[in-house]
């Protein structure tokens, strides 16, 4: 029997996960029970930063979070176009220069992780069930669709539903994965092996080096540095650097991404992260210029990420089961999106869900309208991602560079090269999410009409 009350449950409370959380309590316009389940003993995020957009901020705003977000950013942003990151060469020995400044709707808007998911878990209602240490390991739909959870601790729950944001490595896009391949097997040999090679990422053959830098440290000895107030992308051959202020100018994010083009789409081998020495990072730096190098001098401690995507997966849904954030689309960092498409999904889907004519019997339409809205922008933004790392480590060549016949490290190349860049960087201020829930909103207005044949579409999907 499945319950009145829809019963949903979200595996995974990291940025995505409790922004769904926030965003289903806030648009609820009946009673929903949400249970959040956990890995870890807490929630916790990496201490390192992260950037927003106007798209994200737009969301934000609309949870009532603009306020608090505001005052931990290094200056409240505004709406105002607003110089954001500065492109900059830096694979030299002598001072780099700037060649181009992104200039965007609010700027770039640059916190730190532990400030923002700080925020989202002061938002959560206390009638939010949260569960820590429960590792999600398998679920199983029943033919009414009611989900049947088990967790690493020998525990089971279930649901009406369940959203796996549980990250790149997702065990609910696995099973679901496997699910549907065993299902195409009965069928299609080809097409279950399909299905099986988006069980588990690849690695993109990048390597980011993640630290924080004090920035009292740094401009102790490079008074004025650049880094302690604008965000900066430091090209060159095969990596790049991103360093930007956060938490009110205290600390500067560092990040270093190095690239093994040969190695895209590799299986990926060990632990996605495991701490190095800071020369290993700083060996890829030798001969890059000196803003880069008082980084570096000040960096105490470093992390190494595999930097992994879901690439193109064909379905965020099945049946009673949907994936979001990195579990659904897990992508470079190369255009600091990442988080912003997941809390685009959680906007998406928090409201469809919420809605009063979803209930345990049709949810898997509003899963449908959630992956048909969904889809194909964070697919975008995935491949975006991608070519934009590619553009800063000079390893994709646009065609108007071709065309032009020009080096992309001349002058004009890096002209070129930089507004190629910001036509992929300005989704994040192109449209509004805001027209991506009215057509989502549109959807299930007319599936409420059996007659209707969105429904009948959706509904066979
Ligand atoms: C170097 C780097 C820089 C980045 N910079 C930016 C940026 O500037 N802007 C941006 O928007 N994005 C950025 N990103 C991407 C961003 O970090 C991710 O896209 C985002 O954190 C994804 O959020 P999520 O909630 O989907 O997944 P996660 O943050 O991975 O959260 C998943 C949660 O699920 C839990 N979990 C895992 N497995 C299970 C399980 N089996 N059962 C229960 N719980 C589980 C985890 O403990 C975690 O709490 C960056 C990424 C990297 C690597």
């Amino acid at each position: 029997m499945v319950s009145k009350k829809l019963r949903i449950a979200i595996c995974g409370g990291g940025i995505g996960g409790l922004s769904l959380a926030v965003m289903l309590d806030k648009f609820a316009k009946k009673e929903i029970q949400i249970d959040i389940y956990e890995a870890k003993d807490r929630f916790a995020e990496v201490g390192a930063g992260i950037s927003v957009w106007k798209r994200t901020w737009y969301i934000l705003e609309l949870l009532g979070l603009e306020k608090a977000l505001g005052e931990m950013a290094v200056k409240p942003p505004v709406e105002e176009f607003t110089p954001g990151f500065t492109f900059r060469r830096g694979d030299q020995l002598e001072e780099g220069h700037d060649f181009f400044r992104i200039v965007a709707p609010y700027g770039s808007i640059t916190l730190h992780r532990a400030d923002l998911l700080k925020v989202l878990t002061d938002s959560l209602p206390s009638h939010v069930g949260t569960h820590f240490s429960k590792r999600l390991l398998d679920y199983f739909q029943d033919d009414s669709g009611l989900v049947t959870m088990s967790f690493s601790d020998g525990t089971i729950a279930e649901a009406d539903v369940l959203i796996g944001a549980d990250g790149m490595k997702s065990v609910a896009r696995e099973v679901m994965y496997k699910d549907l391949a065993d299902e195409a097997r009965r069928r299609d040999e080809e097409e279950a092996r399909r299905l099986e090679s988006f069980i588990q990422p690849t690695w993109m053959g990048i390597h980011a080096y993640r630290s924080l830098v004090d920035t009292e440290a740094l401009l102790k000895i490079a008074p004025g540095h650049q880094t302690s107030t604008t965000p900066v992308v430091h090209f060159g051959k095969d990596k790049h650097v991103v360093a930007y202020p956060i938490s009110k100018g205290r600390y500067i994010n560092f990040v270093s991404l190095v690239s093994y083009p040969e190695q895209m789409g590799s299986k990926l081998e060990g632990n996605t992260m495991v701490e190095v020495s800071v020369s290993e990072m700083a060996n890829h730096h030798v001969g890059w210029e000196p803003q880069v190098q008082q980084l570096i001098s000040c960096v105490e401690k470093c992390s190494r990420w595999s930097v992994c995507q879901n690439r193109d997966l064909p379905h965020f849904v099945s049946g009673h089961v949907a994936v979001l954030g990195d579990a659904a689309h897990a992508m470079a960092p190369n255009l600091g999106a990442g988080a912003g498409q997941a809390i685009e999904d959680a906007h998406i889907l928090g409201r469809l869900l919420a809605d009063d004519s979803v209930t345990a019997e049709n949810v898997h339409v509003a899963l449908q309208i959630y992956e048909t809205i969904r889809k194909p922008l964070a697919t975008r933004v995935a491949d975006y991602s991608r070519m934009c790392g590619d553009c800063y480590d000079f390893n994709y060549i646009p065609d108007c560079i071709r065309e032009a016949g020009v080096a992309c490290d001349s002058d004009e190349g890096l002209k070129l090269l930089s507004e190629t860049v910001y036509g992929m960087w300005s989704h994040h201020w192109t449209g509004s999410p805001g027209e991506d829930w009215l057509e989502a909103e549109k959807m299930l207005n007319e599936s409420r009409s059996e007659s209707d044949p969105v429904l009948e579409t959706v509904a066979r999907l």
